[in-house]
């Protein structure tokens, strides 16, 4: 269900794999994120139209499937960190057809996902870009961490922040493209911040102390990844760390295989970093 969190600030939290918003200026909407499941997608457009006639931008806080696939169905410029702009601009046929396999019991989901496009990025900063118009200041920030792209939005009127995949709540963050201090790093400053509402990638509204859960998570698995890697054991033989973070969060039972293979990808991606650190000794 839409739900107006202050005056002209939409979300929506229904959708299947992020969180989606929605900002009104006096001068057209800014969007954020577009749902993947095509269906939805439609749906968070048509409800978009309801509240404005215009689209100003849809911006995307990274190049995530769960945060770009829907971009189509809406008639606006998409915006991004340089980093999304960069992936985004090398996605093939087949960034389309892995995400049919994430569908295999689902043959509706896969036919609609026939009909999409990659909709890149027409706009692309880095750092910070503020914007004034219709009215309202909105800032968009690069966070990284998460993935190189991996950016917010925030209303300095209404304190709100919508932190991208900085922060995922009640569930098993990404860790497959990260910088894992990095991005302990900026939920450090996070939580120094004085925030009205956060509004996380995924899960319900939050506050700045809802990511510690976030960053016990990445610390645990660095730590458990260095061990394995200190021990002098292959990447291979560290996989054992996936069903060690398994129970971090719970999950739903059908999801168990694709929460492994989102931790297997992390603890490759931390091993990588391990062994730019402490190198082959
Ligand atoms: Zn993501």
């Amino acid at each position: 269900m839409l739900q107006e969190i202050a005056k002209n600030v939409f979300v929506e939290q229904e959708y299947e794999g992020a969180n989606v918003g929605c900002i009104l200026t006096e001068a057209g909407a800014v969007v954020i994120d577009t749902p993947m499941v095509p269906e939805e997608a439609r749906h968070w457009a048509k409800t978009v139209s309801e509240l404005t006639d215009r689209v100003l931008y849809v911006f995307n806080t990274d190049h995530h499937r769960s945060h770009i696939l829907g971009n189509q169905f809406f008639n606006a410029p998409i915006m991004a960190h340089e980093a999304a702009w960069k992936e985004m601009a090398n996605y093939k046929d087949t960034f389309i057809e892995r995400t049919k396999n994430l569908f295999k019991k689902r043959t509706e989901v896969q036919k609609q996902l026939d009909q999409i496009r990659i909709m890149k990025p027409e706009l692309a900063f880095t750092g910070r870009l503020i914007m004034y118009k219709g009215g309202r200041e909105i800032h968009f920030v690069h966070f990284g961490g998460h993935t190189p792209a991996t950016s917010g939005l925030f209303l300095p009127d209404e304190r709100i922040l919508f932190t991208g995949d900085l922060v995922v709540v009640n569930e098993h963050p990404a860790l497959g493209q990260c910088n894992s201090e990095e991005w302990l790093a900026q939920l450090r400053w996070l939580r120094r911040q004085d925030f009205a509402v956060m509004v996380p990638g995924h899960g319900p509204l939050c506050n700045v102390d809802d990511s510690e859960p976030v960053s016990e998570y990445i610390r645990a698995l660095r730590s458990k990844v260095r061990s394995q890697y200190k021990s002098g054991r292959t990447k291979a033989e560290a996989a054992v760390v996936i069903s060690q973070m398994i129970d971090f969060f719970t999950y739903r039972p059908g999801e168990k295989s694709l929460i492994e293979k989102r931790i297997r990808a992390g603890v490759s991606r931390v091993y990588d970093e391990m062994k730019a650190v402490y190198g082959n000794g």
